[in-house]
């Protein structure tokens, strides 16, 4: 019988199941789990922060594993069908509807009302929807990719590879440009590691901590970085213009979670610069700004950043099957089933770079 890691409630301790192996419809499959990743998501689903998640809740919403078993037939975008035994990861986003106002007009399909997430607003009422367990039910519709490297390699990127992708081209980096990154978790390395090696970025600054985590930017592609935790912002501002001829980054990419960090970021860039929000995931609070000196006097271009959508989860499995090298400084930190509770604190506390579970 599959065995799942449930969060029973908000707040409580992740917990072992056995549940029945579900019966498969027509166009699914049954994944058998290799690899899942813990993310800061799965910190704040666990502490009850983010708004529309069902419980009891298997968290994990980006896995790799091998096709165990298929009903009738799944084909990847390329409409090549996937046999039994074939390593895939599988875009979390499910039944985006590309028939609402949303997917047609806006064309902004991370805003879909319809969208549904394994391990995040799919519960376990929904079926084995979580990658913390042995396995994962892809119901019809699920949108899988091959892969043809290892596990290993490719949740080296994982979750906040196509999270930072998607940043990255809101950013419009240009070729010669100057970054900064707020933020040295696994967005904003991978925001580090997209902007200095494939997006032309000529200097890319990263702000964060602990060290570990600045060490890890610095092999990613920053020329500089500075400690958040031994630097306020009067002194993180006079760093950054020192590194940008004075005048702020051409592009700033917060990754952070902190409030504070999006005001920052539209101080630390330079007049009729580009501000990327991506690190606000959850709601923690308000934060004040002057409009007349913050935003309208420095001709500022600020844009969100919400989710992903296949296209970037596509790339992303690309880029890191092509060029492996550049997540090589990426470590990875497994835990069993059974620590899934120790991977949650240790992402929490920022112990680690990556957690992933490895059932
Ligand atoms: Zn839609
Ligand atoms: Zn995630």
């Amino acid at each position: 019988m599959p065995i799942v890691a449930v969060i029973p409630k908000p707040n409580s301790p992740v917990e072992l199941r056995e549940v029945p192996e579900p019966e498969l419809e027509q166009n699914s499959a049954l994944l058998r789990v290799e690899l899942s990743e813990v993310c800061g998501t799965d910190v704040h689903v666990q502490r009850g922060r983010l708004e529309g998640v069902p419980y009891p809740l298997v968290p994990g919403h980006v896995s790799v594993g091998r096709l165990e078993k298929i009903r009738g037939e799944i084909v990847d975008v390329e409409r090549r069908p996937f046999s039994e035994g074939d390593r895939v990861t599988f875009l979390a986003v499910h039944r985006t509807c590309n028939s609402c106002w949303y997917c047609l007009v806006a064309k902004a399909s991370t805003r879909c009302p319809q969208r549904k997430v394994y391990g995040i607003t799919y519960g376990l009422d929904d079926g084995l929807c979580g990658g913390w367990a042995t396995h994962i039910y892809l119901k019809p519709g699920t949108r899988s990719i091959r892969l043809a490297g290892q596990s290993e390699t490719f949740m080296a990127g994982g979750c906040a590879l196509p999270t930072s992708l998607h940043a990255v081209e809101r950013g419009e980096i240009k070729i010669g440009d100057s970054v900064l990154v707020l933020g040295s978790g696994p967005v904003g390395v991978n925001a580090v590691t997209l902007a200095a090696h494939l997006r032309g970025a000529s200097r890319v600054l990263c702000i964060g901590a602990p060290e570990t985590r600045l060490a890890a930017a610095r092999e990613a592609g920053a020329v500089a970085t500075l400690n958040i935790d031994t630097h306020d912002e009067a002194a993180r501002l006079s760093w950054v213009r020192a590194q940008t001829g004075g005048r702020g980054a051409d592009v700033t990419i917060e990754a952070t979670g902190a409030p504070e960090a999006v005001t920052q970021a539209m101080r630390f860039t330079r007049d009729a610069g580009t501000v990327v929000i991506v690190g606000q995931y959850t709601d923690h609070g308000d934060v004040s700004f002057n409009p007349h000196l913050d935003l309208n006097k420095k001709h500022l271009d600020v844009r969100g950043c919400w989710g992903s959508d296949f296209s970037h989860f596509y790339r992303g499995a690309q880029l890191v099957s092509e060029k492996p090298e550049l997540w090589a400084g990426m470590k990875l930190n497994s835990y069993d089933l059974e620590n899934a509770n120790a991977a949650l604190s240790d992402v929490a506390e920022g112990r680690v770079l990556k957690a992933i579970i490895k059932p």
